[in-house]
């Protein structure tokens, strides 16, 4: 279980992590990590793959907490910061949680409960006791690590819980692929229980004896403000927040833009990914940066799978091509490989590849073919070898009257509109059609639907426009800044569930 130490030996006085409180080293995070491991196994040889629930905020104080958790045996349960009590309780209570770790902040949130419900509870001063230190077991490889839950974009969310080994390869082939290294340093903006933030960022950075940054809560005018000190060269981030920084960007003077404009210029890599990244914030970022955002898929259960190359041309509306090591083909409903050109699922098999749904043993064996596929659910097409996501299966894949419509490729268009910002495109069912394309737009002013409609007409056929529109302030959208499809659908029909 070396592959997260290592630089602490190599590089111990490196600088691994700043976050509000200062800077801290490679050797800081393994020396801290290790006394909380003594003082988790306190009595007790091993944790044996008891499940950790920890609510802390991004920072040093997190990450030492996380490897400590592993250095000492346990399953590490990130918990959500800006969850309300009845979302941390169903995932301490879905995952058995036999112990909550909370930072200060959260102290009165989760004390009384975890009192209540019997578990046992420490802050992080509890955890800076002295204790003698004890020796530490031997992890292997195919025991339990995390459970991170998806984002609950479709349904309930999962806990999806990945070994040692998969959360190995699922660092190992980023690091390969996007070319981390000791020089690199970052910024995190992402949340911490899901893999974007936790495995993309944080792990690989540290795994590469990197240096990374923690910036909380998100706030453009910040963000900018790090980018001007000329220290960061890699940024992780989703579409929303590309998003929000380029209306940022576009308040700025000229005087700032062209200061931005210089120090983003020098950066090794940015990145986009966990939702579809908008052909025109693409453009955009472009415009603002100079760089080509480099756009990939992944998810909670594989980790990432498909992504533009670091090196060659990267496509815009596309997500790439397979990773290193990452197994992947695209399926009938048959789970029969479709000809190439033609839309199927995306299945992928690999080492990175997560072991089960947490406690749900039907849902984890209906995820995969007979064969040992996942089916991630996903739909895309091959085009001159790369990947094009058409949506997902649920809910972005409208039937409509014998076609098979992709919501994703609508919204791209609409977002061509001057006056339209955002927008959200569901399937609606029709008894006559079977589903019908409705639309949700955010704009800049009131939009006449009836001239909008004459506008996609000239641009796509009939069957795909949307036959109704509502406008509205803001999308439904979760903590990843992924669009709640089900909750638009509840807004057009009121009666589905
Ligand atoms: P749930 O499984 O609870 O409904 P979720 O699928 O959103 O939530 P995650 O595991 O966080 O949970 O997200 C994975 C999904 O995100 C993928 O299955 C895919 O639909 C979407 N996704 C990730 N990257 C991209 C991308 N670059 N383009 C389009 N979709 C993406
Ligand atoms: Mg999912």
């Amino acid at each position: 279980m070396l592959y997260l130490f290592h630089k602490a030996h190599s590089l111990p006085q490196k600088i691994a992590i700043i976050d509000s409180e200062g800077s801290h080293s490679y050797q800081k995070l393994n020396t801290d990590s290790d006394q909380i491991a003594s003082f988790l196994l306190q009595g007790n040889p091993d944790l044996n793959e008891k499940r950790v629930a920890f609510m802390v905020n991004p920072g040093f104080d997190y990450v030492k907490i996380q490897w400590a958790v592993w250095k000492a045996g346990g399953i590490a349960v990130p918990l959500c910061i800006t969850y309300p009590l009845p979302s941390l309780s169903y995932v301490i209570e879905d995952t058995q949680a036999e112990l909550i770790i909370s930072g200060p902040e959260y102290i009165e949130v989760l004390q009384d409960y975890a009192e209540e419900k019997g578990i046992r509870f420490l802050t992080l001063s509890d955890l800076g006791s002295s204790v003698s230190s004890l020796s530490l077991p031997k992890i292997e490889s195919s025991r339990g690590a995390m459970i991170l839950y998806t984002s609950g974009t479709t349904s309930l969310p999962k806990g999806v819980l990945t070994t040692h080994a998969n959360i190995e390869s699922q660092i190992s082939t980023l690091i390969e692929a996007w070319q981390w290294t000791e020089k690199d340093h970052t910024i995190c903006l992402l949340p911490l229980h899901h893999v974007h933030g936790i495995i993309n960022v944080v792990s690989c950075a540290l795994w590469a004896g990197a240096t990374v940054e923690f910036l909380h809560p998100f706030d453009a005018k910040q963000v900018f403000g790090k980018f001007r000190e000329g220290k960061i060269n890699v940024f992780m981030a989703v579409p929303t927040i590309y998003f929000k920084l380029v209306s940022e960007f576009e308040s700025s003077s000229e005087k700032e833009k062209e200061a931005l404009f210089d120090c983003m210029k020098q950066f090794r890599l940015m990145v986009s990914g966990s939702a579809a990244l908008p052909v025109s914030v693409m453009e955009k970022w472009k415009e603002i940066s100079g760089h080509y955002l480099l756009e990939r898929y992944g998810m909670t259960e594989i980790g990432m799978a498909i992504s533009n190359p670091y090196e060659g041309p990267r496509k815009a509306g596309y997500i790439g091509k397979p990773l290193p090591r990452v197994e992947t083909r695209l399926v009938d409903e048959e789970n029969k490989p479709v000809e190439i050109g033609q839309p199927g699922e995306i299945q992928i098999k690999g080492p990175s590849v997560f072991k089960e749904y947490w406690g749900k043993p039907e849902a984890t064996a209906k995820a995969f073919t007979q064969d040992g596929w996942f089916k991630t659910g996903d739909i895309a097409v091959v085009e001159e070898g790369y990947y094009r996501i058409l949506g997902r299966d649920s809910v972005d894949i409208i039937k409509s009257g014998g076609y098979k419509i992709s919501a994703l490729e609508i919204e791209e268009v609409l977002r061509k509109h001057p006056a339209i910002k955002d927008c959200g495109v569901v399937g609606i069912p029709d008894e006559e059609w079977g589903e019908l394309v409705y639309a949700a737009l955010v704009a800049l002013e009131p939009i006449d639907f009836k001239a909008l409609n004459q506008w996609m007409r000239e641009k796509m056929p009939a069957y795909k426009t949307p036959r109704n529109y509502i406008q509205m302030d803001d999308l439904p959208r979760n903590a990843m800044g992924k669009v709640v499809k089900n909750e638009l659908k509840k807004l057009f029909n009121p009666e589905s569930k």
